[in-house]
């Protein structure tokens, strides 16, 4: 076990006033509130905490970390309390412990499906400090370290599967390297020992070769000369690659490993970024290159922020070898990663980037898909892609599935926010609701009181809290305007006929249909569940006539009715209803249509491919199904819309006009959308006879040169 001063030694010798005393109380008061415990190990528990705090001076984190370390488990085991820990050890490491204590609490519960919730649980609370997420991978190592210990192999399994799942992309993630690479060392021993054994002889058995043929060594020796004749002082070092790696890379590529680069890659670490590429420079000047192996992630750093220059070559003694050229700081952070930037804090006494940065940046590597050439690949990680991370202008995180629009983070905020919205700024800049949220994005929401959600927005939120409450708005809404709907409906129908309606005689009819008050019938009329006509008729022919008053004007009302009905060339229609086409798809003669009953509107008719009609997917009772009548479309002439991109050249507009007129469209409408120097977006109504005539004329549109893209607007 490591000795009390040994520990604040350790963190005296990197960081500049080393909370001292704190480190030594916190020593004696996890040592005290473990007391008695054992490990399966049959190590006192305390060896545990320590070993955490050890790993921790490793990565040279500040006293605030160790001192978490030291603690992180008290509180979950032992009658230690966060407040105790709070007043004897301050609100900084209170935070992180409670972190820790709370992500513990997380893997615990964590099993099958609910870990990837929890597991996103996880991130929210370790994002908000990256140090909770350091002192947990110091905890998983060590207990990784000791799994061994444990006498269920089931468990020994299970605890291995998940970290690899997900504390080693994790760390991959964040750029930790070496922790990564024995995490993934240590599960690959437990779950595949054959496979481990079998690579590890055989590593064995190529090195010893190597030695004895002094290749290893004479390479070193070869390149350090050819470096330092030029005057470069240099660190150069052979490492071996890691047993899981080669392992995956057999899995991936169902390859073999029998050269020495397969097994050892060669290092070479200068003082600055311009000695790098020296170094480079130096290296293909006196070998040849191994084509497709030269990658520079200096001036391209990965996502994790790692930076080196990789080459291949054909080396000393002809044999092929892969050389990496860093700097010693980037040497630190390929192994270090993020806790390498607490170092740079102590070591040159730096502002470490803030707390919310750090946020950003952890979203910002989780968000990118990691290089094909690494490891890892398919790991659960990928499914937190699948979220998206935003901030309140406090800082507050929200997590949304991705898609979500500014509206679901309104109702994520609280829903009254959400239903009082009318505009939202994201990183400062106003932006339509409808707006599609990105990582890291700040959103601030505009509200006006009282507030009243608009019927739209269900087209377009994701989340089903904001789905659910506009719905119910929507639904109380439009069950008055069904209702009114019903009512006007039922009177045309009277009208039409020639009688007046009168309520007294509707209510002989309500028993007829199972319902009590007048307000169910005009309902289940405007819903299109009941045919006004059939009501009438009910009441007409049910000799009830000598209680209705025959109304002579609206004969001359019923055949203009009549003959608008004619001129609808559709089939399918509910009597008396009204019909207009939507504004979204402009629906042509031709086309596969879909009708969808619209309080105020009547049918509003869509093509049945309009992104339009996702948002109702879930009232079916609204659906009408209808078709085209051809033969009677003819003499009408419907409006189709196109989207075109058109290259801003001159005449390009009127050579665009020309081809419209001489394929006998009329254009009646026509907007710009979005000009840049090279192109115009438009818009673009034409009256056609129907979808044909239309597409004849996208046709002859992408005939000319001017035109880059055209297509029939669907929202
Ligand atoms: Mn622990």
């Amino acid at each position: 076990m490591i000795r009390q001063f040994e520990l604040v030694d350790r963190v005296k010798s990197y960081e500049i006033g080393a909370n001292e005393d704190a480190l030594n109380r916190a020593y004696v008061f996890s040592m005290m509130a473990h007391g008695s415990q054992i490990r399966e190990s049959g190590d006192p528990y305390f060896s545990h905490p320590l070993e955490v705090a050890g790993i921790l001076t490793e990565l040279k984190l500040d006293s605030d970390t160790i001192v978490t370390g030291l603690l992180h488990d008290t509180v979950e085991d032992t009658i230690a309390t966060i407040e105790e820990i709070k007043g004897l050890f301050g609100p900084s490491v209170a935070r992180l412990v409670d972190g820790v204590t709370k992500l513990s609490k997380l893997e615990q519960k964590s099993a099958g499906k609910h870990q990837i919730e929890n597991f996103r649980k996880l991130l929210l609370a370790t994002s908000r400090d990256i140090r909770v997420l350091l002192v947990k991978l110091a905890d998983r190592l060590h207990n990784m370290r000791t799994l061994g210990f444990i006498p269920s192999s089931e468990r020994r399994t299970k605890i291995a599967r998940e970290t690899l799942e997900i504390f080693v992309p994790l760390a991959e993630r964040i750029g930790m390297q070496r922790i990564k690479d024995e995490l993934e060392d240590l599960a690959f021993t437990e779950l595949y020992p054959d496979a481990k054994n079998t690579i590890v002889t055989r590593l064995e058995f190529l090195k010893s070769q190597a030695v004895e043929e002094e290749i290893i060594g004479s390479i070193l020796k070869e390149l350090r000369q050819k470096l330092e004749a030029e005057g470069l002082k240099i660190d150069l070092s052979g490492r071996e690659k890691q047993p899981y790696s080669i392992w995956r890379k057999m899995q991936r590529r169902n390859a073999e490993f029998g050269q020495l680069s397969d097994i050892m890659a060669f290092r070479i670490v200068v003082g600055e970024i311009k000695e790098c590429y020296q170094a480079l420079g130096i290296i293909h000047r006196n070998y040849p290159c191994v084509p497709g192996r030269f990658k520079d992630y200096i001036s391209t750093p990965k996502r994790n922020g790692y930076r080196s220059i990789h080459t291949g070559i054909i080396g000393p003694k002809q044999r092929r070898t892969e050389i990496q050229i860093r700097t010693h700081q980037m040497h630190q952070v390929a192994d270090f990663g993020v806790a390498a930037h607490w170092q740079y804090k102590q070591e040159n006494r730096e502002e470490a980037p803030s707390e919310n940065q750090w946020v950003h940046e952890l979203l910002d590597i989780l968000e990118h898909t990691t290089d094909p050439d690494e490891v890892i690949e398919h790991t659960r990680l990928d499914l937190f892609q699948e979220q998206v991370f935003c901030f309140t202008p406090k800082g507050d995180l929200i997590a949304l599935p991705r898609g979500a629009t500014t509206v679901d983070f309104a109702y994520e905020v609280h829903s009254e926010v959400g239903d009082a919205c009318v505009g939202a700024k994201i990183n400062g800049r106003l932006v339509p609701l409808r707006t599609v949220l990105k990582n890291g994005d700040q959103v601030e929401i505009v509200t006006s009181t009282p507030g009243v959600p608009a019927p739209e927005w269900e087209g377009f939120v994701v989340t089903g809290k904001a789905r659910s409450r506009i719905r119910r708005f929507v639904r109380s809404k439009q069950h008055s305007e069904y209702r009114r709907l019903g009512e006007a409906m039922l009177g045309k129908a009277f009208s039409e006929k020639g009688y007046d309606i009168t309520k007294t005689v509707l209510k002989t009819t309500l028993g007829s249909f199972g319902m009590k008050e007048l307000e169910e019938l005009y309902l289940s009329i405007g819903q299109g569940n009941l045919m006004a006509s059939i009501i009438v008729d009910m009441i007409v022919k049910g000799e009830k006539g000598g209680k209705l008053t025959h109304k002579e004007e609206s004969v001359a009302e019923n055949a203009k009715f009549a003959n608008y009905k004619k001129s609808i060339p559709i089939h399918g229609l509910i009597p008396g209803m009204a019909v207009h086409y939507a504004s979204c798809c402009h629906p042509l003669p031709g086309d596969r249509i879909i009708g969808i009953q619209t309080p105020g509107k009547g049918i509003v008719v869509h093509t049945n491919d309009c992104e339009t009609l996702e948002s109702f997917h879930e009232m079916p009772e609204r659906w009408v199904d209808i078709s085209w009548d051809i033969s009677s479309a003819k003499s009408t002439e419907f409006v189709g819309r196109l989207e075109l991109v058109l290259a801003n050249q001159r005449g390009g507009l009127a050579s665009l006009t020309t081809v419209v007129a001489n394929n006998l469209g009329n254009i009646v409408n026509l907007k710009i959308n979005n000009r840049t120097t090279d192109f115009f977006e438009m818009s673009l109504d034409i009256e056609v006879k129907d979808n044909k005539h239309l597409n004849e004329i996208i046709a002859a549109l992408r005939g000319i040169f001017v035109v880059s893209s055209v297509t029939r607007a669907k929202q």
